[in-house]
Parts: C-alpha cells; sequence; structure tokens
C-alpha cells in the first residue's frame, strides 16, 4: 500500500475547479502514510474511530486539521471535543446536546454536521428529514443549551452501487434538503458545507453540488 501523491495532485486540482474541499480519510492508515500526504500539502484529515482519532491526534499534532466521520458514542465525545476540527456524523440532539456540554467545560464551540441518511442500506446512521428538523428547530429554541456548537451543514452517504442514477438521485435529495435548511438560520447554525462524495462517487457528487468530499482509497489504496 502506497500513498498516491500524483493522484493527490489531480484531484487538488480537479476540485480547486469547483471549489470544493478535500477531505483525506485516514481510519487504518499509518502515522507514516499520513505524513506522506500532509507533506505533500494535505491539512484536512478525517478519521472513523474514537480511539484511533485521539492517538494519532497526539502524535501527529496540531497542525492537523482532524474531521471524525464515523458513528459518535455520545459517551465519547469527550475525548475529541477538545481539538477536532469539524464532527461530520451527529445523528441526535442527545449527542449535540453532549458535544455542547463538554465543549461549554473548556470555553470551545465545536463544529458540526448532521448526517442525513440517504443510501438504501440500513447500516449507514443517519438522520431523515423528520428529524432533522426536529434538531434544528430544537437548537433553535433552546440556544444557551447549545451555545458551544454550532451546525455548519448536512453530510450524507449514498448507497455502496455502481449505479449512477441510483446514487445521484440520493446526492440530489441531500442537496435539496440542504438548500431547505440553508434558509433556517439561526445563532449557532448556518449551513455552508454538504459534505458528500467519497472515492467512487465524489465526481458525481461534484456535479451534485457538493462542496466537500471525503476520500481515502484513491489516496491511500485500497483498504484491505
Ligand atoms: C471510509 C469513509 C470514506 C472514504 O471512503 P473511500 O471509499 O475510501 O474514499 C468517506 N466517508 C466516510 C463516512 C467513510 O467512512
Amino acid at each position: 500500500m502506497a500513498v498516491n501523491i500524483q493522484k493527490f495532485k489531480n484531484i487538488q486540482e480537479e476540485l480547486a475547479l469547483t471549489d470544493t474541499q478535500l477531505i483525506a480519510v485516514s481510519k487504518i492508515r499509518s502515522d507514516k502514510e499520513i505524513m506522506e500526504l500532509y507533506k505533500a500539502g494535505q491539512r484536512d484529515f478525517a478519521e472513523n474511530y474514537v480511539q484511533e482519532l485521539v492517538e494519532k491526534q497526539i502524535l501527529l499534532g496540531d497542525d492537523i486539521r482532524w474531521h471524525f466521520i464515523g458513528h459518535l458514542q455520545t459517551n465519547k465525545a469527550k475525548f475529541i471535543v477538545p481539538f477536532v476540527h469539524l464532527i461530520q456524523s451527529v445523528d441526535s440532539l442527545k449527542l449535540l446536546t453532549e458535544i455542547s456540554k463538554q465543549a461549554a467545560k473548556i470555553n470551545r464551540v465545536v463544529h458540526c454536521l448532521l448526517q442525513i441518511h440517504i443510501a438504501e442500506e440500513q447500516t449507514k446512521f443517519g438522520l431523515n428529514e423528520e428529524e432533522l428538523l426536529n434538531i434544528i428547530a430544537g437548537i433553535k429554541q433552546q440556544p444557551m443549551e447549545f451555545a458551544h456548537i454550532y451546525i455548519d451543514g448536512l453530510m450524507g452517504m449514498a448507497t455502496f452501487t455502481d449505479d449512477e442514477e441510483k446514487v445521484r438521485g440520493e446526492f440530489k435529495y441531500l442537496k435539496y434538503l440542504f438548500d431547505k435548511y440553508k434558509e433556517v438560520r439561526s445563532a449557532n447554525c448556518n449551513f455552508s458545507i454538504l459534505s458528500m462524495g467519497m472515492s467512487d462517487d465524489y465526481k458525481w457528487a461534484i456535479s451534485e453540488g457538493s462542496t466537500m468530499v471525503r476520500i481515502g482509497s484513491l489516496l491511500f489504496g485500497r483498504r484491505i
């Protein structure tokens, strides 16, 4: 397994044209692999597991902007709140409350995306529209309770399939929700980030309106 720096440069150029941000998904990758990409200029990395993220953050330091994209258990939020740049996988009001509570202790504001379930697979976490609406309303109604979080937008994962029409349809739906709830601004909620697209579908995601793609395999090689 080797880091593909040429591919990284190509993707960077491609994304620059549409002003899309690249997040390098570094789960299961070694510190050495991450540093290779870092030296080539990448600063935003994403992890799926709390313990792995905490260990890497300690070793690799503060100059990396760490994103969290896995399922976050409420009782583990406290471990990443002190340093995380963006939690992209918030899927309940309970979790958001805990993040805000932990962030308040250290007087930090933690930026978050709400994860929407758009795939047909049952296993993928995320909210439906009604739950999304409830969270947005909850934040607006109790601004003090949520004073230490900030909602920057939405994240979603499409179905794992090469059916382009299906995947595009799911991205379109996420973009529709993004545009709809972007109108609902409050003190700690203002959508500017739509995180959708991975190695196999990022081109479709960009043409459907993504502002941030999360890419692992294309940069680091296939996970085994
Ligand atoms: C693993 C993962 C990715 C990256 O997947 P690749 O196919 O390796 O690009 C993106 N988003 C999430 C939420 C992931 O878990």
